[in-house]
């Protein structure tokens, strides 16, 4: 059942998204095709339909704050399997950055938190260095030890490079991230 609060704090979503994500949200007929595909859907409180649903319906800052956009895994299955073609993950994505430009709250967990370690490493090395990028979510996280038991096997074992990748473009990657940052879309 899809409940939208009638105070909106954050208008002119659907519009928003479109914008950032240059889809035709207009189109879709609800068929659930993303949903019954979608890797997380089991896991979080709704559903990439449902997300779609609410945008028609103009929904407010309640979007912004769903558990999905920050589970959603950006493995792109919704995308592919829209008969409309349209692109549920870049909604999702276009969802995670107004979240952050409005400053809607987060759910609970550090998703966010790991997605800018990633980045942060992305944009530092030209490419990912895990180590880099778990050092940098640990210490945001303040749990130095959490979750390292398998830090020895997956080093043994290589899956784990103490020294960050060698050969990556960084200049493109610099440029990339510049571009990005100066064309962050409307925001409003
Ligand atoms: S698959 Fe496409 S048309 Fe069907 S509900 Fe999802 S977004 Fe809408
Ligand atoms: S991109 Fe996100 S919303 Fe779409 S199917 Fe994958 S996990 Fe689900």
């Amino acid at each position: 059942m899809i409940t939208i609060k009638k105070k909106k704090t954050a208008p002119g979503l659907k519009h928003a998204v479109e914008q950032l994500c240059h889809v035709d949200l207009s189109v879709c007929f609800q068929c659930k095709k993303c949903s019954s595909g979608c890797a997380v859907a089991k896991l979080t409180k709704i559903r990439p339909s449902e997300v779609m649903r609410r945008l028609h319906l103009d929904a407010g800052r309640e979007l912004l704050e769903s558990d999905l956009i920050w589970t959603c895994a950006s493995c792109g299955t919704c995308s592919a399997r829209c008969p409309m073609g349209i692109d549920v993950a870049a909604v999702m994505d276009a969802l995670r950055q107004l979240a952050m430009a409005r400053g809607a709250s987060t759910p609970a967990g550090n998703v966010p938190l790991f997605n800018r370690a990633f980045l942060k490493t992305v944009a530092t090395f030209g490419r990912t260095y895990e180590l880099g990028m778990v050092a940098a979510y640990k210490l945001g996280t303040g749990k130095l030890m959490a979750d390292t038991e398998k830090f020895p096997t997956m080093l043994k074992k290589g899956k784990l490079a103490l020294l960050p990748p060698r050969g990556a473009d960084r200049k493109t990657v610099g440029r990339i991230f510049k571009h990005a940052q100066q064309h962050q879309g409307p925001q409003a």
